[in-house]
């Protein structure tokens, strides 16, 4: 699973639909939603790659 910190709940949280994206700066980020609330919540570093394995 890929974890990221929502701010709403305060609390880190397992992303729903998890996507990897780019900041402008070219940082990787893994961009998915909170499960509980449904807010969006970002991890730095993109989605680590045994979690993209389990994907595919
Ligand atoms: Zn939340």
């Amino acid at each position: 699973m890929v974890q990221g910190y929502c701010v709403r709940c305060k609390k880190n949280v397992e992303m729903k639909d998890p996507k990897e994206s780019k900041t402008k700066k070219g940082t990787k980020i893994a961009k998915g939603k909170c499960p509980n609330c449904g807010t969006t919540v970002c991890r730095m570093g993109g989605i680590p790659a045994t979690e993209m394995k389990k994907a595919a």
